[in-house]
Parts: C-alpha cells; sequence; structure tokens
C-alpha cells in the first residue's frame, strides 16, 4: 500500500489519475489535505466524494513518523526521538529563537539518513554508522509532527519559518529523495516554504554538490570545521578525502543569487581548532568565496574525546576573525541539557536499552546495538 506522503504533486497527480480515475485537481486538493491540513485519515478530507475517499483508503496511507519521545530544554529547544514503519530510529530538533516584538518562531533540523556514514570524529551520529537512507514520507514527515506539537497550521503567519537539514545523515548522499523534498517543500499549496527558508548543510562532499546550486531550491551551508587538509583529515576523515583546495575551488564556482552568501559551520573544539593560529588560516579561506562563518561552541557528549573551549578562546577567535573583515557569527549552543546535538538522543537511549539486554542477557548485548 502506497503512503501519499512519498508522492511529489506530479507523482500524485499521475498516481490520482491511474489508481483513482480523477482528474488532476483532485490530485491538488489530496495535496492541500495531507501537507496544509496536515490530514492522516480520508475521512476527514470532506470535499472528496465518499467513493473517492474509500477507493483511496483500499489502496494507499498517510502515515506519519511516530513520536517515541519528547525532551524540551529550558531555553525551549525541542528534540523528537523518531520511530519509523521500519523501526529504525531518527531524531528531528526544533529551536526556537524570539524577535524583538518577543514573538517567538521556530527552526526545525531535519534528519535525511538513519545514521550516517561520514564517521565525523565529533558526530554521535557519525559514531553509529550509515543504516539507510530515508524516504521524502519520513524526511517531510518529520514536519509535520514539529506543526502538530506546535499547533502550527500555517495558514496565517507560521511558526515554523526555517527548515535546515542538519541533523542526522549527509543529504548529499540521499540526493534523490533530498531533492524531491525540496521540490515539495516549494509548493504553495503544501508546506510552502521559500528557498531563502531552507538549508541544506553538506561536510563537504564532491557527489551532487553542483546541482544542489544548480536547483536554487535552497542555501547552502559546508561544515569546515578544521582551516587546513592534515587537521580535516583528523576530524573528519572520510570528508577529508575530498582535499579542502579542491572544496573551496568548486564553492568558488557554486551558483548564488545575488544576495546569496554560502555558510560555512565551524565547530570550536577545546584545544584543537580554536587557536588564533588556525583563525588566521581561516581567513583567506572564507575570503577567497562569498561566504560567512557560523561558530558553534562544541557541547561535548558523553564519552567524547574533545572537550569544549574556554570562553576567552572563544571571543578571541571570534574578534580575530572580525578584525580581519570575515562574517562570523557566534552561533548560542541550545538544547545543552537534552542532548541536542545530531545524534545524542539516539545514542543516549540506545545505552539505556544497552544496559537494560546487558541486565538481562550477559553477553549478547554487543550484537544487539551499534552505538
Ligand atoms: S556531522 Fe553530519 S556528515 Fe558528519 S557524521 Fe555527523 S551526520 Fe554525518
Amino acid at each position: 500500500m502506497i503512503n501519499l506522503l512519498n508522492l511529489t504533486l506530479p507523482e500524485l497527480e499521475a498516481w490520482t489519475q491511474a489508481e483513482l480515475g480523477e482528474p488532476k485537481f483532485r490530485a491538488m486538493q489530496i495535496w492541500q489535505w495531507i501537507w496544509q491540513r496536515m490530514a492522516r485519515d480520508f475521512d476527514t478530507m470532506t470535499n472528496i466524494s465518499r467513493p473517492c475517499r474509500e477507493s483511496m483508503a483500499a489502496k494507499a496511507c498517510i502515515v506519519w513518523p511516530e513520536v517515541t519521545a519528547v525532551e524540551e530544554s529550558q531555553d525551549g529547544t525541542t528534540k523528537f526521538l523518531l520511530r519509523l514503519e521500519d523501526g529504525a530510529q531518527v531524531e528531528t530538533v526544533l529551536i526556537p529563537s524570539d524577535s524583538r516584538e518577543g514573538v517567538r518562531r521556530w527552526t526545525q533540523c531535519l534528519s535525511c539518513q538513519v545514521g550516517c556514514a561520514m564517521g565525523c570524529t565529533f558526530c554521535s551520529t557519525g559514531e553509529m554508522g550509515f543504516e539507510r537512507n530515508m524516504t521524502m514520507a519520513e524526511i517531510l514527515g518529520q514536519i509535520l509532527v514539529a506543526r502538530e506539537h506546535l499547533g502550527d497550521t500555517r495558514l496565517h503567519w507560521p511558526m515554523l519559518r526555517n527548515i535546515v537539514f542538519m541533523g542526522m545523515g549527509e543529504p548529499l548522499l540521499n540526493f534523490n529523495e533530498v531533492m524531491r523534498s525540496l521540490q515539495s517543500l516549494n509548493s504553495d499549496k503544501g508546506l510552502n516554504f521559500s528557498p531563502r527558508r531552507i538549508t541544506v548543510s553538506t561536510c563537504g562532499i564532491e557527489k551532487n554538490l553542483k546541482e544542489l546550486g544548480e536547483c536554487g531550491l535552497a542555501f547552502l551551508a559546508v561544515s569546515l570545521h578544521a582551516p587546513n587538509q592534515e587537521l580535516r583529515e583528523r576530524i573528519m576523515p572520510k570528508a577529508a578525502r575530498w582535499p579542502l583546495d579542491r572544496l573551496m575551488s568548486t564553492l568558488q564556482s557554486y551558483s548564488l543569487n545575488t544576495r546569496e552568501r554560502i555558510t560555512f559551520e565551524y565547530l570550536l573544539l577545546g584545544g584543537v581548532n580554536d587557536g588564533l593560529e588556525h583563525a588566521r588560516e581561516l581567513v583567506p579561506l572564507v575570503n577567497s568565496v562569498k561566504g560567512k562563518l557560523n561558530l558553534i561552541v562544541y557541547n561535548p557528549a558523553e564519552g567524547s574525546p574533545y572537550a569544549a573551549p574556554s570562553h576567552e578562546r572563544v571571543l578571541a577567535f571570534e574578534k580575530y576573525l572580525w578584525d580581519r573583515g570575515v562574517t562570523a557569527i557566534l552561533r548560542k549552543s541550545k538544547g545543552q541539557d537534552i542532548k541536542a546535538a545530531c545524534g545524542q538522543l539516539k545514542a543516549a537511549r540506545q545505552k539505556e536499552q544497552l544496559e537494560e539486554i546487558k541486565a538481562t542477557a550477559p553477553g549478547h548485548a554487543g550484537q544487539e546495538t551499534s552505538a
């Protein structure tokens, strides 16, 4: 039985015609019910005839990811652990920001793979290894879950404003489903997110990067995290297989709109990449493209080989860059009390499960989990 969340609008039109014998406008009605009104039951689609709804129910379903845990930080950051249809677990995070007028808006961080093959050494998801790619239904289903949680109908002023593909997984390695998701996000009769409100974050791999720029459906963020090839190889060994100089020269010809800039993410790891010598190397890199830098202070996970940088080093790093004309924005680390960094909640839950398994069946626990 087909999950209708897995169909783009043109695919839904073709399906509606082929399977229901209904015209194109019927597909648009169904699309609006699914993505705008968040219908999960065909019976609620009251502007569609009963025989058509019954026919749909016999051939299709609407399945959202199942919420298995919600954790809310003191700063409002909210993390969801979701179970997919095959039992796989992923995370999505809602991050609040308040306007000067005190109006709260949200950014959602989406996962696009179960686990990740890239093995970045600071990342809990990287430690888990790769399980599988997520489908469009699973990627966009995260947004439906979040909107339901927020009570965001999108009919008036939407509360969920920005989408970032910065959760579990490397988007360029699940490019087909990420592209289909971007196309669907764009639909003004559906979720209606403008490309200016969507960012796709990659650890900087060659595959599909050019195509992402050419599609114009999202802004680009690149996880840099090191200012030279040698350090990048230590911190992000798999991403660094594509050498830093080749990454930078590709970014120099990346398609950008007039006011668009590439965002570089730089995670400050205490004593590893947070010295002024590293800042000095960063300046020409960031200035070689239309770029800006997001500095993120590392929030150590349990058992992590890295430490948080000192406040003084962070401020000195930021100042060094600003003094040399680099736009460097220090991002506050949110949700520290709920393990909001990518993969941390899933890793913690797997560890709890492992402890339970150890207590009941000693000797077999290592086969039960990849965490
Ligand atoms: S940081 Fe991103 S690309 Fe690297 S292992 Fe984690 S999820 Fe994968």
